[in-house]
């Protein structure tokens, strides 16, 4: 939940506006988020990379 600066009213984590008064709300979740999807970016794409790499040593003579 994001609480409001103004008045407190607890709105979504997605929210970008006060559902009460439409003040914008900064979500404080979205660097943990991110940095969240890049781990998971590399923990998908690090395997992929390595095992290419190998493939690509392994073929050439
Ligand atoms: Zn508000």
């Amino acid at each position: 939940m994001v609480k409001c600066k103004r008045h407190g009213t607890e709105n979504q984590d997605n929210a970008l506006h006060c559902q009460e008064c439409r003040e914008k709300i900064k979500p404080k979740k979205a660097k943990k988020g991110l940095n969240k999807f890049i781990l998971i970016g590399l923990g998908i794409l690090g395997p992929i990379v390595l095992t290419v790499v190998v493939l690509i040593l392994t073929s050439t003579p």
